[in-house]
């Protein structure tokens, strides 16, 4: 069965068509990446899966569930998680804290009421940890943490509820290169394993091509191509989108500039 299928979405901002007719898949353990010049309308697509807007027509399915008019909690709930950045008030948290959080919230059972706050999940939570290799920076508050390493506790964060399908709004956003495709990796190793199905917004073009195994291209609200990286890289429509930045198409994985 498809994770989640999107079928004729619509979405207008007074005369602004921010989404016109989107369709599109994910299936389990795959990657889809969402790319398109500023203003394409990637955060209004991004955002009807998530439940943060309504479309004006089409539909949302998850596991050929109708979620079109979920909200965004009830969409949690099913399975459709995303990551956050850790906020500043829980930055003099440690990792583990952050993510013991995150678990109370989702669990929100009264089982373990009487355990000191400080107990409740913290195996679960170092597991989580664990997984994403910050294990040993368990007990350092997030604000000592290099960027890279408080990605991946905000990557934990969102695998504690357990999402079937993971949206990524520019997960890699202010990170350098390498860590960029660190975080990446380990994104895709986690969730290929899982079975979880990740869409995710970027900007990086290494990211994108080194990572999605499909690509969807929008541009004013239309998906002008949609493949694997080594077919939109030759799509002569998105070159031409991509004027600009054409040689960001082109470039070998590895020499991007720093
Ligand atoms: P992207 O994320 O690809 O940069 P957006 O989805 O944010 O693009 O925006 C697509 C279009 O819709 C743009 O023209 C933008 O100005 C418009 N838009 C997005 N959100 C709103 C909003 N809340 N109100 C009015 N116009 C919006
Ligand atoms: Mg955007």
């Amino acid at each position: 069965m498809t994770l989640l299928a999107v079928t004729g979405l619509h979405k207008s901002f007074g005369g602004v068509m921010a989404a016109r007719d989107v369709e599109f898949t994910v299936e389990r353990g795959e990657m889809l990446a969402i790319i398109g010049p500023n203003g394409a309308g990637k955060s209004t697509v991004f955002n009807m899966v998530g439940g943060q807007l309504r479309p004006d027509r089409g539909q949302v399915l998850l596991d050929d569930q109708d979620i079109t008019h979920a909200s965004p909690q009830k969409r949690f709930r099913r399975g459709v998680g995303r990551t956050f950045q850790v906020a500043q008030t829980f930055l003099s948290m440690s990792a583990v804290e952050n993510v013991q959080m995150a678990l109370i919230s989702c669990h929100r059972q009264s089982n373990g009421l009487w355990t000191p706050a400080r107990e409740r999940h913290r195996e679960k939570a170092v597991a989580l940890l664990s997984q994403v290799g910050m294990v040993e920076a368990a007990d350092i508050p997030c604000s000592a943490l290099a960027y890279g390493d408080v990605k991946r506790v905000e990557l934990a964060i969102a695998l504690a509820g357990e999402p079937k399908l993971l949206l990524m709004d520019e997960p890699t956003a202010g990170m350098a290169p390498r860590e960029r495709a660190e975080l990446m990796d380990l994104t895709a190793s986690i969730t290929a394993s899982q079975g979880i199905g990740v869409l995710f917004t970027e900007h990086d073009m290494d990211v994108v091509f080194g990572h999605a195994a499909r690509v969807l291209v929008l541009l004013r609200g239309q998906i002008i191509a949609a493949g694997t990286p080594d077919e939109i890289r030759q799509d002569p429509q998105v070159r031409r989108a991509y004027l600009g930045d054409e040689h960001a198409l082109e470039r070998p994985k590895g020499l991007s500039p720093a």
